[in-house]
């Protein structure tokens, strides 16, 4: 593992020939226009403009797309290596989807029945929810210096990039806010994604203070409901463990996140190894720290959930009361589109502003009209959460497969 080398992906969703009856279903759901063939023609990938969101993939009615990039086999080679601590990084949208690989109800919720099928397995947990918090610590106090500067005129502590802010934890919006509008970028949170965040976490803390490894010999997988995360672990700057333990004296490189698998790729390795969902001891894993999380970790799947997390948070900081329920309209003629305006009082000065927040989904339909607005200079928003799958992360490409198509 020492000799590590950060590889981009470039690939990960294809099209087989041989399956594909060009029916257009990928055309439809692709939110970046990457998929060419004319209608009853062989249709392939433009893998310049593919942000491996996977939406394509899931809602192929002939199964003719897949998933690339398979580390199923590896993961397990590493779980079989006793000199290796295999940490598996759960996302929340998982623990609701996982079930309906074993034949449980869509949507069955299955936290602790999931840890321990990870445990049978033979990795340690680390709720992604427990990252989530952090992020929600990070990209909420980026947007109370922001406030602070901006609308409250007070000095700005250190350089801070222009409201509105965009929140940055999904890979696929990312991607294509990089590859279509990079005029937007300085808008996006600083924040890295809460899975890089506990790939880094896992390999700093969770190595000296829980587990007590030598972060080389540790091997993290995340779990998540999304292709693009794929692309995300793959991405360079995502070294953050290894630069930490340099400054420490040690010498190997390796990533934060080793690999992803996706839920289908998770029911894939429980089933090679034998372990039964429906009768796997259900584990809370309660003394383990990196497992813990709040209640603002856990909406983070959803739509909305981002947003709602971090403006709680920059709401207590400068008003220093809870944030009252938000209630939110949908914006007429863009319905994956919905606003909120929540009055902030400043403890501190008594001053009150308004804030103005939003939260879109859907990149093929949504997403466009409001960074144009944001390019534009016409944004009436301060705060802008945009996950790029129909729905949000539960609707994610490396979710189970309905065979009815998805009703977003
Ligand atoms: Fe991945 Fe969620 Fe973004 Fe979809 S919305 S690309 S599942 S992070």
């Amino acid at each position: 593992m020492s000799g590590f080398q950060a590889t981009e992906l470039t690939n990960i969703i294809e099209i087989d020939r041989n399956k594909c009856k060009g029916c257009d279903s990928c055309k439809a759901f692709c939110p970046t226009g990457a998929i060419n063939g004319k209608y009853g023609a062989i249709h392939s990938i433009d893998q310049e403009h593919c942000i491996f969101c996977g939406q394509c993939l899931i809602n192929c009615p002939f199964g003719s797309i897949s998933d690339t990039v398979d580390t199923v086999d590896v993961v397990i080679e590493k779980l079989r290596n006793k000199t290796i601590t295999v940490v598996a990084v759960t996302a929340p949208s998982v623990r609701v989807a996982i079930g309906e690989e074993f034949g449980l109800e869509p949507g069955t919720l299955t936290t602790e029945k999931l840890y321990g099928a990870l445990k049978q397995a033979g990795f340690k947990v680390l709720d992604a929810n427990f990252a989530a918090d952090h992020t929600i610590l990070e990209e909420g106090s980026e947007l109370v210096a922001k406030i602070r500067h901006y609308l409250l005129q007070e000095p700005a502590q250190h350089q801070l990039g222009p409201l509105p802010q965009f929140t940055s934890c999904c890979p696929g919006w990312v991607l294509f806010a990089e590859l279509n509008c990079p005029q937007i970028l300085p808008h996006l949170s600083s924040a890295k994604s809460p899975i890089q965040m506990a790939g880094a976490l896992a390999k700093t803390y969770g190595a000296r203070q829980i587990w007590q490894v030598q972060p080389e010999m540790m091997y993290v997988v995340s779990i998540a409901p999304c292709t693009a995360k794929k692309f995300e672990a793959s991405r360079p700057e995502f070294v953050s463990a290894a630069r930490y333990w340099r400054q420490q004296g040690h010498s190997a490189v390796y990533p934060d996140v080793d690999t992803v698998l996706t839920t289908r790729d998770l029911a894939r390795l429980l089933k090679k190894l034998n372990i039964d969902f429906n009768r796997v001891e259900p584990f809370a894993d309660a003394d383990n720290p990196l497992a813990q999380y709040s209640g603002a970790g856990t909406i983070f799947g959803n739509t909305g959930g981002v947003m709602e997390a971090a403006l709680r948070t920059a709401y207590y900081v400068i008003s220093g009361e809870e944030l009252p329920v938000l209630e939110y309209t949908p914006v007429r003629g863009l319905e994956g589109l919905k606003e909120a305006a929540v009055a902030i009082r400043d403890a501190g000065t008594g001053q009150t502003i308004r804030l103005k927040v939003a939260v879109v989904h859907g990149t093929k339909d949504h997403v466009r009209p409001v960074v144009e607005q944001v390019i534009a200079g016409r944004s009436p928003y301060h705060f802008i959460e945009v996950m790029n799958c129909p729905g949000g992360c539960i609707n994610g490409g490396g979710q189970p497969i309905n065979p009815m198509g998805t009703s977003w």
